[in-house]
């Protein structure tokens, strides 16, 4: 293609001048318009057309057309002129008109040469021309309709394998698979965008009512699409980011880049044959990108290359037929297309295999996952058991607790129960011990009272109560040390007998003190509790006479008298106004 288009731009420049003269004959079948004999030249008036100029010697009366084999022109004008320089045929359509103007409703630009037999010039004129599209022959109607049907018949199959393709895809896309396969549903959506731009087959069949749509879709959609698919598609199957991340990088920008150009290209023409370099720098690098990327260990990019290789390969067989090393057949004509189905094929195999491998290592880690499941399942019934145990033995646990707490709880209402009647008894106990005391107070108060008014307390019962002088002694001890033995001159409270118990030795200063020192009974010439029962006499101010009580006690009067004065003195001290009972008088006041 590259070739073409400079043979085409060397044509241009260098003008060069028309000759010769192109024979058809009994034996032509079909032949290049363009070829060898034909040469560019500008028609006068009408310098917005590139113009071909070419003679022909047209030797029998049979039918001869001439095919125009690039679709995507937007203009195409054609006169036959003859000898005269009179024009005797012209047409003129293109992409940009009505499919239904076209004088064969063929896919491609027909101009019949239906001539009486003579030598005829023609001149075709093309607009907004693209580089790759200067093809035209001259061919016989009957070699046209043969080949326009094996042409058909071939492309119905090329679409026929693309859209199965496509649908096998789409469906094992559907049904779950990868996202490389809607990817390459969008790439078998761009070849076919490529592919019906190449041979025209959109406008007949798609787009026939909207000649401007057609204009548009060949020049800035078809490759874009065609580019972006291939781009998006390649990244994913070669895991380009994985391998080569500057490579993605790059193939961005440059179908970035293509886009600019396209759209710019509007306005600066040039800029139309430059965007051509950058579509197919795409392609190169992918190509050795996927070289790299097999050797790196990715084995399913050795797919691609292979896949990629043929439609390389039908590149370069382009190439050759344009240089007229091989011959144009339906075979060499449409290599791209058997290229584009043998690299679908082989992708497609290579999806398979990719998708195979994908599903062994499902399986695998499926199988790993079941291993993995059964072991979580033993824990599982190992922790259930545990749990089991642990349930059980707190249920045991509790009952013990239950069974304690209930044995507690009896207890401690036996224990309250106990402590309830016991309170009772208390309340009744403490009830008659206030009754009791009540009684006994009364008892005693009335006693009291008798002592003092009746006299009550017999000899007797004071012999009963203080028998002898250790008693007495005791009592007196008592009154004068209730606290214990307290040193009349020092202070001190230790003290040891001297002699007799009733003798103090204090431990410090070492006085000793009787008992009855300091007290009514010092000095005392007769028995403690004849004293005793005298001092209690005179106290209660019982009227006794000395004589009564002398007979009574056993003592002499006189000493009964003198004891009885004595107690009188000290009952008629005021220190003593106080005393309530006997006893308060016996200490001597200090
Ligand atoms: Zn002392």
């Amino acid at each position: 293609m590259i070739t073409r288009i400079l043979t085409l731009l060397t044509c241009f420049f260098l003008l060069l001048p028309v000759q010769a003269q192109l024979v058809l004959d009994e034996y032509t079948s079909d032949i290049f318009l363009t070829d060898k004999n034909s040469f560019f030249g500008i028609h006068t008036g009408d310098t917005a057309y590139y113009w071909i100029e070419t003679n022909i010697q047209k030797n029998t009366s049979s039918d001869f057309l001439i095919e125009c084999l690039a679709p995507q022109l937007k203009e195409v004008k054609c006169y036959v002129l003859n000898q005269g320089k009179d024009t005797i045929r012209s047409f003129i359509t293109g992409a940009a008109y009505p499919f239904s103007q076209r004088y064969l409703q063929h896919k491609n630009f027909i101009f019949p040469l239906n001539m009486e037999p003579g030598v005829y010039t023609i001149c075709i004129g093309v607009r907004d021309i693209q580089p790759d599209e200067l093809y035209f022959k001259i061919r016989s109607d009957h070699f046209f309709t043969e080949y326009a049907i094996s042409e058909y018949f071939f492309l119905g199959c090329y679409y026929g394998v693309l859209l199965i393709v496509l649908l096998y895809n789409l469906f094992l896309y559907m049904k779950g698979a990868m996202r490389v396969h809607i990817l390459y549903v969008f790439y078998i959506i761009g070849c076919i965008a490529l592919s019906v731009r190449e041979d025209g087959i959109a406008y007949q069949y798609v787009l026939s009512y909207f000649p401007s749509l057609n204009f548009i879709f060949n020049l800035y959609l078809a490759k874009p699409i065609f580019l972006s698919t291939f781009i998006v598609y390649s990244v994913s199957f070669l895991e380009i980011k994985r391998y080569a991340a500057g490579i993605k990088k790059l193939l961005l920008f440059l179908l970035g880049i293509y886009v600019c150009m396209l759209l710019l290209s509007i306005a600066i023409p040039a800029l139309m044959l430059l965007s051509e370099y950058v579509f197919f720098s795409v392609f190169i690098i992918v190509y050795i990108t996927s070289l790299f990327i097999a050797k790196k260990g990715n084995h399913f990019a050795y797919y691609f290359f292979a896949g990629f290789s043929m439609v390389m390969l039908s590149v370069l067989i382009n190439l050759l037929r344009s240089f007229n090393i091989l011959p144009s057949t339906i075979f060499t004509v449409y290599s791209f297309n058997y290229g584009i189905i043998l690299e679908v094929i082989i992708f497609s195999v290579a999806l398979a295999d990719k998708i195979r491998i994908i599903q062994q290592e499902k399986e695998q880690s499926k199988e790993a996952l079941i291993v993995q499941l059964s072991e979580n399942d033993g824990l599982q019934q190992r922790l259930i058991v545990e749990l089991e145990e642990k349930k059980t033995l707190q249920e045991k646990v509790n009952r013990e607790l239950e069974t304690k707490v209930r044995e507690r709880t009896a207890e401690l209402q036996s224990a309250n129960e106990k402590l309830e009647a016991f309170a009772k008894e208390t309340d009744r106990l403490n009830s008659e011990l206030d009754r009791f005391n009540y009684a006994l107070q009364k008892e005693i108060k009335e006693e009291k009272i008798s002592r003092i008014y009746n006299q009550d307390v017999s000899y007797e019962e004071f012999l009963n109560t203080y028998p002898d002088d250790d008693t007495c002694l005791k009592v007196i001890q008592q009154l004068k040390w209730p606290d214990g033995f307290v040193c009349k001159k020092c202070g001190n409270t230790k003290a040891s007998n001297a002699g007799v118990w009733y003798r103090k030795k204090c431990s410090k200063c070492g006085t000793i003190e009787s008992i009855t020192a300091n007290t009514l009974f010092h000095h005392l010439k007769f028995p403690l509790n004849k004293a005793f029962y005298l001092t209690y006499v005179e106290f209660s101010n019982m009227k006794q006479t000395d004589e009564a009580l002398s007979e009574l006690i056993d003592l002499r009067k006189p000493t009964i008298w003198a004891y009885r004065k004595k107690v009188e003195e000290r009952m008629a001290d005021k220190n003593y106004k106080k005393a309530t009972n006997w006893k308060d008088i016996v200490l001597d006041l200090l």
